[in-house]
């Protein structure tokens, strides 16, 4: 694996100065600035912290996957929620001032120092002792019981160890209604990815691109939504793999993206994507179905492991026979680049191939998801057994 690979460089400019593309080192720059008055403190957050911004896992500036550094823009714009100083609460003594300011000019206020209470008909709030405001909350818990009682949690911000001391609470107070927004977020999905896959998370990790032939993306933005799995596609494509991206919009991420933690990708970019397939919105579905048909056209499917591990495919296949390519177009099928040139992609001997179904809100890829027909367990299960091989 040679370390330069100018074949794969989004462009000769250094860092891309003078796109449009996220500014990591100014980022950087712009996050030491906003903490420059508690900078050891931040060090040793990032240094020696847990990351509270997803649930990658991480240990100070490492994950558990790669070499070399983990951190994120995410990471480093909570950063400020941990180290801003306490607000002046002579601010909250009186809200109608506060009426003008948005959610950014509130939160740059700082840090609620002490309790504080606002009592109906008050015109903002005033301190009370710690032993106050437990005993009232105490009281109103008391008083409303435990199926009157509620905890929600945000997802972002907070650690594992927040929720596991929630959840823990809760119980003791003898209630189960606890929630969270990440449940909100992803009940659509998880919903979907059981019906199809039987399994209410991703069945492969970041780690098993590194090693894989091929890399489909549907509906995704993974450059913008986890910034860190650039990283991991870099390797993966360092050790040969193809990236494919089906999706409505060409997402310029996907397209070339300047990884901070790799010096090469750094300073020269990397295209991500090796082929886009511009499908309409809501044409996943038809575009899938496109290239099981093609695949049964062409002889792209592995029989021997479809006897071994499927049930109902021959049903899946007279399907894909009996539905023509104009009925298939008239279901909101691709534009430009059809799914009849996906199959010599991932036809023939492909050692191994992940397939992403990114969690998202985007509700054709939910629908793809929990399409009824056996094409994803299909798929899933062909990439479990080629990973394994
Ligand atoms: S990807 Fe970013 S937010 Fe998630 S664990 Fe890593 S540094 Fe934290």
């Amino acid at each position: 694996m040679s370390w330069l690979n100018p074949r794969q460089w989004a462009g000769w400019m250094p860092h891309g100065l003078g796109q449009v593309k996220p500014h990591h080192f100014v980022d950087i720059l712009a996050t030491t600035w906003q903490n420059r008055f508690e900078l050891p403190f931040a060090w040793r957050i990032l240094n020696h912290g847990v990351c509270d911004g997803c649930a990658l896992g991480t240990s100070g500036m490492k994950d558990w996957t790669m070499d070399g550094v983990h951190l994120c823009t995410v990471r480093l714009h909570l950063l400020r929620l941990n180290t801003m100083s306490a607000l002046d609460t002579r601010r909250l003594s009186d809200l109608s001032t506060l009426r003008g300011l948005n959610g950014k000019e509130l939160r740059d206020l700082g840090r609620l120092p002490f309790p504080m209470r606002r009592r109906r008909g008050e015109p903002g709030f005033q301190r009370i002792s710690w032993d106050e405001a437990l005993d009232l909350v105490a009281e109103r818990a008391r008083r409303a019981g435990p199926r009157r009682i509620a905890f929600y949690l945000t997802s972002r911000g907070i650690t594992n160890e927040v929720y596991y001391v929630a959840q823990k609470v809760a119980r003791f107070l003898g209630t189960n209604n606890v929630d969270n927004s990440a449940r909100i977020c992803h009940a659509p999905s998880t919903v979907a990815l059981k019906a199809a896959l039987g399994a209410t998370a991703s069945t492969c990790s970041y780690k098993d691109w590194i090693g894989s032939d091929l890399i489909v993306f549907f509906g995704s933005d993974a450059p913008n939504n986890q910034p860190v799995t650039t990283k991991y596609l870099y390797y993966a494509k360092k050790r040969g793999a193809k990236i494919l991206v089906v999706n409505p919009f060409r997402e310029p991420g996907l397209d070339r993206y300047w990884i901070p933690s790799v010096l090469e990708s750094a300073v020269f970019g990397t295209k991500l994507a090796d082929a886009f397939f511009h499908i309409h919105t809501g044409g996943d579905r038809a575009f899938i179905n496109g290239v099981l048909k093609a695949l049964c056209q062409e002889g792209g499917l592995d029989e021997a492991f479809i006897e071994r591990h499927t049930t109902g495919f021959e049903n899946l296949r007279d399907q894909m026979t009996a539905v023509s390519w104009e009925e298939l177009k008239g279901r909101r099928e691709p534009r430009g680049r059809t799914c009849g040139s996906l199959p010599p992609s991932i036809a023939g001997p492909i050692p191994r191939f992940s397939c992403g179904a990114w969690a998202s809100h985007n509700t054709p890829s939910v629908w793809t998801m929990s399409t009824p027909s056996s094409t994803w367990r299909w798929l899933a299960a062909w990439s479990a057994e080629r990973s394994a091989a």
